[in-house]
C-alpha cells in the first residue's frame, strides 16, 4: 500500500481533517471506527511507520511520544485510575489490519485477559 492510499496518512496530511480529537506536530488521535470497548482510541504518528521491524534508535522519541499522548488521552477520558489497555498489533498473527503503526487505547469496561 502506498502512503497515498493510507487512511492515516491522508488524515496526517490534512490539517483540517474532522476526525482527530487530538493533534500535535507529531501525532493525532482518532476514535476507532469499529470500537471494541466503550472508549477505543487510536494514537497515530503522522509519519508512516509500517512495522516495528523498522523501528530503531531514531524512532525512540516518536514511540515515547505515542505513550505520553495515550496517557494524556486516558486522563482526559477519566480512566487513569479505573484502568485502560494499550495495544500495538504487529503483523499477521496479531490481526494487524492497517499497516500504518498505531497504538490502541481501550477502556470503559472490564477488559478480558489477553490471549
Ligand atoms: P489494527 O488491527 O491495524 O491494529 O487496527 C486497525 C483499527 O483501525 C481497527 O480497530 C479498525 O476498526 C480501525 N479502523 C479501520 N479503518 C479505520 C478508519 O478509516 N478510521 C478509523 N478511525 N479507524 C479505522
Ligand atoms: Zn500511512
Amino acid at each position: 500500500m502506498t502512503t497515498k492510499q493510507c487512511v492515516f496518512c491522508n488524515i496526517a496530511k490534512d490539517p483540517v481533517h474532522p476526525s482527530p480529537i487530538y493533534r500535535d506536530e507529531r501525532v493525532f488521535v482518532v476514535k476507532d471506527i469499529n470500537p471494541k470497548a466503550p472508549i477505543h482510541l487510536l494514537v497515530v504518528p503522522n509519519q508512516h511507520l509500517n512495522s516495528l521491524a523498522y523501528i530503531g534508535p531514531g524512532q525512540v522519541p516518536i514511540m515515547g511520544h505515542l505513550f505520553v499522548v495515550a496517557e494524556e488521552m486516558a486522563r482526559r477520558e477519566g480512566v487513569t485510575l479505573s484502568g485502560f489497555r494499550l495495544t500495538l498489533n504487529q503483523g499477521q498473527d496479531s490481526g494487524q489490519e492497517l499497516d500504518h503503526l498505531h497504538l490502541h487505547l481501550m477502556a470503559g469496561r472490564k477488559l478480558r485477559a489477553m490471549g
